[in-house]
């Protein structure tokens, strides 16, 4: 049985930022990724090459939430595949969990950045697209009936978790969710690539150590 926490505040699962729709866009996984490429529901379509849907197994225990595609998830249309990616395949390797075995997906799709010099930069999504994007999410969820949604970030931990919640105070607890059977929150594989070199090694043990509380569903 796996070890579990429960909400501290039951407002904190109701309290999503967008409502939860009754029904899956598509009946199967495929098909909502067909879909989801030709979404124009909010704007951020227009600046990104294409939509980023999630990727993975089809039966997967374990699904992973990151906040949104980066610029080379971007250009090659798949999750979790630049700088970010790598270091978060090297942390399920330590961990013991197999990357293959699992779906990574995002909350929202499209990549949006501003540019800076010939570079585009990441920029954080606002509450409307984030709400725009979330069906795409619930369809994900509904349809792949993960055991266990794993937040990464506070993009993902707040539109699923309510924006109260915080990965500060709450990384690594399994709770009980109507999201799925259990949710957890830790943080952004990208914030370990941001931190000062003299806590990156710390940080990625400590990303490493709340990952394996999933080994339970690998
Ligand atoms: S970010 Fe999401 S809601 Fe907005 S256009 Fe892309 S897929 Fe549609």
């Amino acid at each position: 049985m796996p070890k579990v926490t429960k909400p501290k505040s039951t407002r904190a699962s109701k309290t999503s930022a967008a409502p939860q729709p009754s029904l899956p866009l598509a009946t199967t996984i495929d098909a909502a990724r067909d879909r989801a490429a030709r979404c124009k529901a909010c704007d951020l379509y227009k600046n990104a090459t294409q939509t980023v849907f999630g990727d993975g197994a089809h039966k997967p225990k374990i699904m992973f939430v990151g906040e949104q595609p980066g610029d080379q998830e971007d250009q090659q249309g798949r999750p979790f595949v630049g700088p970010a990616g790598k270091l978060l395949n090297s942390a399920l390797e330590k961990a013991g969990i197999d990357r293959a075995k699992t779906y990574v997906t995002n909350t929202v799709k499209h990549f949006k950045w501003e540019p800076r010099g010939k570079r585009r930069i990441h920029k954080k999504p606002n509450g409307t697209e984030i709400a725009a994007c979330r069906p795409w999410l619930n369809t994900e969820i509904a349809l792949l009936k993960p055991e266990v949604v794993v937040c990464l970030g506070a993009t993902a931990a707040q539109a699923l978790l309510g924006r109260t919640f915080r990965v500060t105070q709450r990384r690594g607890e399994l709770m009980k969710s109507s999201v799925a059977p259990f949710i957890m929150a830790t943080i952004h594989p990208s914030s370990i690539l941001r931190a000062p070199e003299q806590t990156r090694h710390s940080e990625m043990a400590r990303f490493i150590d709340d990952l394996k509380k999933l080994t339970q569903f690998a």
